[in-house]
C-alpha cells in the first residue's frame, strides 16, 4: 500500500511527494532493501520535488526473482490476450497523458506543452501500436525433407534487463517494455537516476492491468543499481538506451554471460540543406531538427548544419532569429518552449563546450532567446540556445556530441565534399537532407553512414518504423514488427519425422 492516486491528478508536486522512496517489485511498492533514498531535484528551481529508493544488488534480485516466476505464467498466455492487456494499458496511458506530461516536465525540466505532453501521448501511441502484434508472434515452415516436417517457433527470452536514459524516459521504457512483454518476456527497467518518477507512475498503472512481477521497477545509480541487473544471472537479455562510454561497459558485461544486447548510444547528426530548398519549411525543419524546445537533449538533434554556400549567411541569421523568438521559461507553463538542462553536471558540461567555442578565434557563437526572468527560476538550470559558425571541423564542438542546445553551421560548395564531411564521424544514428532535387537527395541518402535518414522532414521515433544507429550509435534496432522479433524472442527449430 503507498498513497499513490487512484485517479488521474494534475498536481505534479503532490504525485512526485507520493511517488517517494520505492521501487515497484512483483506488483507492489517497496523500499530499498538497504532504505536508502536519493534526492529528485525540479531543474527549473533546484528544489527537491521526492527522494527515489536508491537500489542496489539485493533490490535487483528481488525484482528479477519475481519476473523470472512470473515469466513462465506469462509466456503461457496466449501472445494476443497478451497484447490486448498491453494496448488495455495504452488506454490507461491516455487517461493520464496530462498528469504524465506535468511530471517528466517537473522532474526533467522539458516544457510541458512542446514536449513533455507530446512524449506521454506517444508512450501510448507505442502501447497501442505493440498491443496489437500479439498474432505476429509466427514461425514458418521450412521444405527440408519429404517425411520431415520442420517448424520455427518463436519463443521469449524470459527476463528482460532495461535501462534508459533520462531525456525521454517514458518514450524510451515504452519502446522496451511493450514488445518484450508481448513477445511474452517479463520486465525489470532500471530507471535513470535523474528521472525515475514519470516511469515509476508508468510502471504503477501497467501493474493494475499486468498479473504481478510481469513488469518491475528499479530506481538507482548505474554502478550500484544498473550494473548488477546485466550481471544478474537470470536476466537473459538487456536493452539499453544512453551514452557509448555506458553502453560499452553493459555490453562488455552482456557478453561475459553471452546473452543478447540492444545498445541506443549517442549521436552528432548532420543536416544538409541545399540552396534549392523549401527555405521556410527548412527553417522550421532545422529548429525542430536540433530539439530546441528540448535544450538540444536529443540523440538525433541536427547538432552540425551543413548549408549550401549562397543561401548560408541568410539561413544562419534566419534561424537565430527564430530561436530568439522562443520563450524560455518554467516548464510548466504553457506559454513556454524551452525549458531546463537535466542536472548540473550536464550544465558544466554543456557550459565548457560554449565557453571553448567563444573562446575559439575565428568562430562566431550566437546566443539566442532571453533569460527567464521569474526571480522563482534564479537557481534554474538555463541555458541559451547557441549557434555557432566559422568553427574547423576538427574541432570539438563539431565532432563531439554536447547533448546541449548548441549547435555548429557549416558552409559547403560540394555535395561529394559535404557528404565526406557527413560521414567523417564516429557516430551513425540520424541524418536529414533537405533539397527540392531528389535525384540528388536520393542519391547521398543511400550514401549517408546513418540508420536513420529523412529527406524534406524530421520526424521523431515512430513505433511502427525501424530505429536505431550504425557505427558507435548503436546495435541492434527499436520500434517495427521486427525488432520484437529480432531482439525479444528467440527462434526454436522443432522437426518431426513423420516416415
Ligand atoms: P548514461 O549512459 O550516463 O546513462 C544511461 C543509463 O545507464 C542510466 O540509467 C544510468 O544509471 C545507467 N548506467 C550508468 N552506468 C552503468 C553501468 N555501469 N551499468 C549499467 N547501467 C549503467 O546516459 P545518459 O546521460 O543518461 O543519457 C544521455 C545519452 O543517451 C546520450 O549519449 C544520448 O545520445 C543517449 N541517447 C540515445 C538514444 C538513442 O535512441 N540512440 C536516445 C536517448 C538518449
Amino acid at each position: 500500500p503507498h498513497p499513490t492516486p487512484e485517479a488521474p491528478t494534475t498536481d505534479p508536486f503532490a504525485l512526485a511527494k507520493a511517488l517517494s522512496g520505492v521501487h515497484l517489485i512483483g506488483g507492489r511498492y517497496v523500499p530499498a532493501r538497504s532504505g536508502k533514498t536519493f534526492s529528485v531535484v525540479n531543474p527549473a528551481t533546484g528544489q527537491e520535488v521526492a527522494r527515489a529508493a536508491d537500489g542496489d544488488a539485493a533490490d535487483v534480485d528481488a525484482a528479477v526473482e519475481d519476473a523470472a516466476r512470473a515469466q513462465k505464467e506469462w509466456a503461457r498466455m496466449p501472445a494476443r490476450k497478451r497484447g490486448a492487456l498491453v494496448a488495455q494499458c495504452a488506454a490507461l496511458m491516455r487517461t493520464h497523458v496530462e498528469e504524465l506530461g506535468r511530471l517528466i516536465a517537473l522532474e526533467t525540466g522539458k516544457a510541458l506543452r512542446t514536449e513533455s505532453r507530446v512524449e506521454a501521448n506517444t508512450v501510448a501511441d507505442i502501447l497501442e501500436f505493440f498491443g496489437g502484434l500479439g498474432g505476429e508472434l509466427k514461425g514458418e515452415t521450412v521444405p527440408f525433407a519429404p517425411d520431415v516436417l520442420s517448424v520455427t517457433v518463436r519463443e521469449p527470452l524470459g527476463v528482460v534487463g532495461a535501462i534508459i536514459p533520462w531525456n525521454v524516459p517514458m518514450l524510451l521504457m515504452a519502446l522496451k517494455v511493450a514488445p518484450a512483454l508481448v513477445a511474452g518476456n517479463t520486465v525489470v527497467v532500471k530507471s535513470a537516476e535523474e528521472a525515475p518518477l514519470a516511469v515509476l507512475r508508468i510502471c504503477e498503472l501497467m501493474n493494475r492491468v499486468l498479473p504481478a512481477g510481469v513488469f518491475n521497477m528499479v530506481s538507482g545509480f548505474g554502478p550500484e543499481c544498473g550494473a548488477p541487473l546485466v550481471a544478474h544471472s537470470k536476466v537473459r537479455k538487456v536493452t539499453f538506451t544512453g551514452s557509448v562510454e555506458t553502453g560499452k561497459i553493459v555490453s562488455k558485461a552482456a557478453a561475459e554471460k553471452l546473452i543478447p544486447v540492444t545498445l541506443e548510444l549517442g549521436g552528432k547528426s548532420p543536416m544538409i540543406v541545399f540552396a534549392d530548398c523549401d527555405f521556410e519549411k527548412t527553417l522550421a525543419g532545422a529548429i525542430t531538427s536540433m530539439r530546441f524546445t528540448r535544450q538540444g537533449q536529443s540523440c538525433t538533434a541536427a547538432s552540425r548544419i551543413y548549408v549550401e554556400r549562397p543561401i548560408f549567411q541568410r539561413f544562419v541569421d534566419a534561424m537565430a532569429e527564430k530561436v530568439d523568438a522562443m520563450v524560455m521559461g518554467d516548464p510548466l507553463d504553457e506559454k513556454t518552449d524551452i525549458g531546463t538542462i537535466i542536472s548540473e553536471g550536464q550544465f558544466e558540461k554543456v557550459k565548457s563546450f560554449i565557453d571553448e567555442g567563444v573562446a575559439t578565434k575565428g568562430a562566431n557563437g550566437r546566443a539566442c532567446s532571453a533569460m527567464p526572468s521569474d526571480p522563482a527560476l534564479k537557481k534554474g538550470l538555463f541555458i541559451q540556445p547557441y549557434i555557432f559558425t566559422g568553427l574547423d571541423k576538427d574541432s570539438r564542438l563539431v565532432r563531439e556530441e554536447i547533448f546541449g542546445p548548441v549547435t555548429c553551421v557549416m558552409p559547403f560548395d560540394d555535395p561529394e565534399a559535404v557528404l565526406a564531411e557527413a560521414n567523417d564521424s564516429e557516430y551513425g544514428l540520424a541524418a536529414s537532407l533537405w533539397t527540392n532535387n531528389l535525384k540528388v537527395g536520393l542519391n547521398l541518402a543511400h550514401r549517408l553512414e546513418a540508420g536513420l535518414v529523412q529527406i524534406n522532414q524530421n520526424l521523431v521515433v515512430q513505433a511502427n518504423l525501424s530505429y536505431g544507429g550504425v557505427k558507435s550509435s548503436g546495435l541492434g534496432k527499436e520500434a517495427s514488427l521486427e525488432a520484437m522479433l529480432e531482439h525479444f524472442t528467440h527462434k526454436k527449430t522443432i522437426m518431426v519425422n513423420m516416415g
